[in-house]
């Protein structure tokens, strides 16, 4: 083998026992003539998974598992990947084949030319139209509200040099956005984009509840402007309550028609209720995630592996 470098792959997997051999399999084409490990993480899959990961490390012993207790989410399951990798440089990838491993070689290639992190950009996602729609919409507020520059259709298809992925370590986030993140990190950084396929086998494992949780920490993770919303909103209504105030006092002063106003009373309670409670919401989001962080539990519980 002409290159003494390693390379180590992290495919997070959660139920996805009919695409481990065929990942693999397609995997195997475009980096058997490197040094490599890969790492299948499997996020508390309830199918044949595991057992399928199992089997091809009979065969492959390059090929090693990390198996969580439960589902941590797909971003812890990267982070356990990191932990874990030794490689010089480390690719991650969807278990489901939408991220096209043709692409390894190229982005080798560009970090052998120096560049330390090759993320990826896809072009056009053969996903509905919900998902595209919703994914735009995303990528807008993050990007009006933080102070990174997240990329529209950013994918966690990557690589990292070893020296990124050891700064990534000493991250120590709960909340993990690695889109975000990886930008934030700095470095010598290039796109590559790719056309997305369909997946291969089985449904999208991210249901529009983990999306929606996945946007939320996205945005909470990278930005407090959120919380500042709330004295925009305060100045706003003390302004237009104030404008109430002179027309109420004209009409007691200099018109005989006071005291009918029992809606506009009724209205600008509820009014003022409602937008009190959006912005307790809101800092209460960010109060919860200083809960949760500061207990510094770990972002994830290994049940067995074999590494
Ligand atoms: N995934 C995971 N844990 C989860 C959800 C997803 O490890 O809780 C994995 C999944 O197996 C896949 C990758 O993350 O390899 C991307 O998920 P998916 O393809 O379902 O998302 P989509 O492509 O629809 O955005
Ligand atoms: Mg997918």
């Amino acid at each position: 083998m002409e290159n003494n470098f390693i390379v180590s792959i992290i495919i997070p997997c959660y139920n996805e026992e009919s695409n481990i051999a065929q990942i693999y399999n397609s995997l195997l084409s475009y980096i058997k003539d490197f040094n490599y490990e890969i790492f299948f993480i499997d996020d508390g899959s309830t199918d044949n998974t595991l057992e399928n990961i199992k089997t091809i490390n009979k065969s492959d012993k390059q090929v090693k598992f990390i198996s969580f207790s439960r589902n941590f989410g797909h971003q812890n399951a990267l982070k356990a990947g990191y932990d874990s990798a030794k490689g010089d440089c480390v690719i991650c990838l969807d278990s489901d084949l939408q991220h096209p491993p043709e692409l390894i070689p190229e982005m080798i290639n560009l970090w052998q030319k120096g560049y330390k992190i090759v993320s990826t950009k896809r072009k056009d996602k053969s996903s509905g139209f919900f998902k595209k729609i919703t994914s735009k919409i995303f990528y807008r507020v993050i990007n009006k509200l933080s102070e990174v520059k997240i990329e529209d259709g950013a994918a966690d298809f990557r690589l990292l040099d070893k020296q990124v992925v050891q700064e990534l370590k000493k991250l120590n986030e709960k909340f993990l956005f690695y889109r975000g993140l990886i930008p934030w990190l700095g470095f010598s950084q290039i796109q590559l984009e790719y056309l997305a396929s369909p997946r291969f086998s089985g449904r999208t494992k991210y249901s529009f509840s983990k999306m929606l949780h996945f946007a939320s920490d996205g945005i909470t993770s990278f930005s407090v402007k959120p919380l500042k919303v709330s004295i925009y909103i305060g100045f706003t209504i003390a302004f237009v309550a104030f404008l109430y105030i002179l027309y109420a006092i004209y009409i007691a002063i200099f018109t005989d028609k006071a005291v009918a106003g029992w809606t506009s009373t009724i209205i600008s309670v509820l009014f003022i209720g409602g937008i009190q409670l959006v912005m307790i919401g809101i800092v209460g989001n960010y109060l919860g995630k200083l809960f949760i962080e500061n207990k510094k539990r770990p972002n994830y519980i290994i049940k067995e592996k074999n590494d």
